[in-house]
């Protein structure tokens, strides 16, 4: 049985002070982790305000970090820092930072490798553009970017990874994939890691669907056989949106 995951990313979004009264207004509201796994990922600069002002189940997470642990990167988010901060959760990958910011397969395998070492999980973000999709080469496209982001991941450190189908074409649309395309993606993804490991590992790895979730669509999503949860951006930046995203199984 694999716990329910509900993400939520709120990109350069909020203030430190909106953040601090998002976090206190929900803190009654977020289910146990025995039911669902409820993770917020926020900007570095409110990560510890959050954590402090934390009080329920809700995991605060990052939305990207850099590979090496220190040294001269200016600028870069040190994943060994957000490890000692008591982060537990890393996004990595998402297709804003493959497209604004040139992000390679490569460079993003390097964050997944960095992310385990520093005993965190990475949530990797796979994409894919409408051309593809109506094409038909998303398939070799998933599978490369899926079979990409885990090189070199032990399967003992894959059991524990959180992968998102976030097709690029709903992502901040407002229209979200239909349940059946998103859970067309998502079996895609497992298909994919149990090719790589085995089927025993896929069935343990929780697979996401990100793009234009809200508390409403949330439940054909997620009565899909492979959706494990969603990450969802625009509604995870209203409390209430988001406590009934968490609560979606009441
Ligand atoms: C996202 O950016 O990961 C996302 C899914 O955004 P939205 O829910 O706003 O489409």
């Amino acid at each position: 049985m694999r716990t329910p995951f509900i993400g939520g990313n709120w990109k350069m979004n909020l203030s430190l002070q909106a953040a601090t009264e998002f976090v206190e207004t929900i803190n009654n509201q977020i289910p146990p982790v025995s039911e669902v796994e409820t993770v917020l990922a926020a900007s570095p600069l409110f990560l510890q305000t959050m954590l402090e002002h934390n009080e329920s189940p809700l995991q605060v997470a990052a939305e990207n970090c850099y590979y090496e642990d220190e040294g001269a990167f200016t600028g870069e988010v040190s994943p060994k820092a957000l490890s000692e901060m008591g982060i537990k959760y890393v996004i990595v990958g998402h297709s804003e930072r493959r497209k604004y910011f040139h992000e390679t397969n490569d460079f993003i395998n390097k964050k997944v490798q960095a992310v385990f070492r520093n005993h965190m999980y990475p949530i990797i973000c796979c994409d894919e553009t409408m051309g593809r999709y109506e094409n038909g080469d998303h398939i070799s496209w998933m599978v490369n970017q899926v079979t990409a982001a885990i090189q070199q991941v032990a399967a003992t450190d894959m059991r524990h990874a959180v992968v998102a189908y976030e097709p690029s074409w709903a992502i901040g649309t407002g229209h979200t994939a239909p349940a059946d395309a998103a859970e067309e993606g998502c079996y895609l993804i497992r298909q994919t890691i149990a090719d790589i490991y085995s089927d025993e590992i896929a069935n343990q790895v929780r697979i996401l669907y990100g793009g234009s979730v809200n508390a409403e669509n949330i439940h054909e999503l997620m009565k899909q056989p492979d959706i494990d949860g969603v990450l969802a951006g625009k509604a995870s930046l209203v409390p209430q949106e988001f406590v009934q995203l968490a609560n979606f199984n009441h």
